[in-house]
């Protein structure tokens, strides 16, 4: 017996069984087979862990970039997994090779890890079996969407998760579940990829239907996770996006004596302890990273509310008397002009 359709909600009706997320437990059956899982080492330690994949500049002021491969233990608690010391690096890909290079290397030994290995212990109490198995993979979104095999989150469908266009994403009314990328149809849609022999009707096929020529990115080290379903989102990335815009609309409100008073104030603002002091949001508009953004966006409304709401002041009795000087041409006393 077998199920052809599965309900959705109770408004959108049913759709197809395929159309569903699986179960890490049903694509081990399918990758192993039941009877390599049936017959081997039932005593073992399990090891879940989860990676994160991202490019970085060593520097500040340094473009060029390096790609790195971390993993946390993911049956530590969420206290013990924040802590630096349980963050492992597995592999630092040097400057100039890509993500597949990074994938080919783990390759071997992720795929070994996973089906499990007997490893000696340093205590001489003997040998012990090991499962250790990626169960998601952390990162930011261009990241992600490449980890999924899916094509960057600026293209027509761009979405990991589902397969509507870039002009529907504010459109709630939107079934975004019955249009879900799902393992089994999407694993369908990369076999015919694969088959299309000319080069431009490829790109024509992936670009409609929002799959990367390439493939999901660490699919072979993990071959039995679904790479649209353990690829999960990242509020913080979209938070701090939504941060830039706000700096953007706020800069540009204020017009030409406003964005120096408020220039004048980021400069005299105290900033939280052990914080370093951010990129002039003025000067720097437009070009600051994600995580000053932030920054910037938890000062703002200290710096708004005692530059408008406090009258007397001190802090905005200061920047009134600088940006006066400023405005006459005025030195102030006991200062040199700007
Ligand atoms: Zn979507």
């Amino acid at each position: 017996m077998y199920t052809t359709e599965t309900a959705t909600s109770i408004q959108n009706g049913i759709r197809s069984v395929e159309k569903r997320h699986h179960l890490v437990a049903e694509l081990e059956l399918l990758y192993y087979r039941r009877h390599e899982l049936l017959t081997a080492n039932s005593s073992f330690f399990s090891l879940p862990y989860t990676t994160f994949l991202d490019g970085f500049g060593l520097y500040r002021n340094s473009y060029h970039s390096l790609a790195g491969v971390y993993i946390t233990p993911s049956s530590l608690p969420l206290e013990l997994r924040e802590k630096i010391h349980n963050i492992f690096v597995l592999m630092l890909g040097p400057f100039g090779s890509n993500e597949t290079d990074i994938s080919a290397a783990l390759q071997p030994d992720c795929t070994r890890m996973d089906k499990g290995t007997t490893i000696k212990l340093l205590d001489g109490s003997g040998t012990k079996f090991v499962r250790m198995f990626c169960i998601a993979h952390h990162g930011d979104m261009p990241q992600q969407n490449k980890l999924a095999g899916t094509k960057s989150h600026k293209a027509d469908h761009g979405c990991r998760g589902c397969l509507i266009s870039k002009e529907e994403f504010g459109d709630l009314g939107i079934d975004t579940k019955a249009q879900g990328r799902y393992f089994f149809p999407m694993y369908q849609l990369r076999k015919d990829l694969v088959q299309i022999k000319s080069k431009t009707a490829r790109d024509q096929f992936s670009q409609k239907v929002g799959i990367n020529s390439d493939g999901p990115l660490m699919a072979s080290c993990h071959p039995c996770l679904d790479p649209l379903y353990c690829t999960p989102h990242n509020p913080l990335h979209a938070e701090c996006r939504i941060c830039k815009y706000f700096q953007g609309c706020l800069v540009e409100a204020f017009g030409t004596t406003g964005e120096i008073a408020y220039q004048l104030a980021w400069e005299k603002m105290e900033l939280p302890y052990k914080w370093g002091r951010p990129q002039n949001p003025i000067s720097h508009k437009g070009s600051m990273s994600f995580s000053e953004n932030a920054r910037i966006a938890c000062l703002n409304p200290f710096i708004l509310m005692r530059l408008f709401n406090l009258p007397g002041d001190h802090f905005r009795l200061s920047v009134e008397r600088e940006l006066a000087s400023l405005l006459t041409g005025t030195p102030l006393p006991n200062k040199t002009p700007r």
